[in-house]
């Protein structure tokens, strides 16, 4: 790209963004240079765990027993009518796509102090028929946003959900663990073995989903598990 057009190119954006402001997810005032998603104001308001200081948090206490990993945390308490519900909510059913990106690098900057020493991402997956109705899968954007940060790559293909299963909730815990067995399978793994892996949900409830997809990742040789999600809702 020649300078004349990069600089026409920086002069557009500029442009469109003075026209079109993009604005907070909080608070609708327009976002500052270097603020992404909500202002600094909002952001101050999000109730982060800092679940990645502690190895015995609710996270890692809720999957306790049921699968083997080395590290849990969930970013923020989830609560409704707040802040983080409105950003999971347009993450999952506006398109807000960016929501998604931007919460995963505030994941991925509370792994790295935390130096947990991942090799790879595995984002939860949809089936691919809600895929292709949302148009993209939720984790994956997570993923995506904790991948730039830690400079690690994210495996979107190894990890299929093969079961298009119903909703979770209205469930007991002993239906969603049933709801959700065997709903995944390994695809090309051979790239996975042997590697530290994080595993990555929007929301926490029962953990059945993320049971689930460890389960299955467990198959493969020496892999270990570690997981995060960007909230933890009541069980
Ligand atoms: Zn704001």
């Amino acid at each position: 790209m020649s300078l004349a057009t990069r600089q026409l190119k920086t002069y557009g954006s500029g442009l469109v963004h003075l026209l079109f402001p993009n604005l907070c997810e909080g608070c609708r005032q327009p976002l500052l240079k270097g603020e992404e998603v909500v202002c600094l104001n909002c952001e101050a308001l999000i109730p982060y765990t800092n679940f990645h200081l502690i190895s015995e948090n609710e996270t890692a206490l809720r999957l306790a027993g049921r699968i083997p990993f080395q590290n849990a945390s969930s970013l923020t308490f989830f609560t409704n009518e707040s802040l983080i519900q409105h950003l999971i909510h347009g993450l999952k059913y506006k398109s807000k796509k960016q929501n998604g990106v931007f919460l995963g690098k505030e994941i991925g900057k509370t792994i790295k102090d935390a130096n947990w020493k991942i090799h790879g991402i595995i984002p939860v997956p949809l089936h691919p028929k809600k895929e292709a109705i949302r148009g993209y899968n939720q984790s994956e954007l997570i993923a995506n946003g904790i991948g730039e940060v830690l400079s690690i790559p994210v495996f979107n293909k190894c990890l299929q959900r093969t079961r298009n299963t119903t909703s979770q909730t209205e469930k007991t815990r002993t239906e969603r663990v049933e709801n959700v067995s065997g709903a995944f399978t390994l695809s090309k793994f051979e790239v996975l073995k042997g590697k530290h892996l994080l595993l990555v949900d929007d929301v926490l409830t029962t953990g059945a989903t993320l049971e689930s997809c460890a389960l299955t990742l467990l198959q493969i040789p020496n892999v270990e598990i570690s997981i995060a999600t960007i909230a933890i809702a009541a069980n």
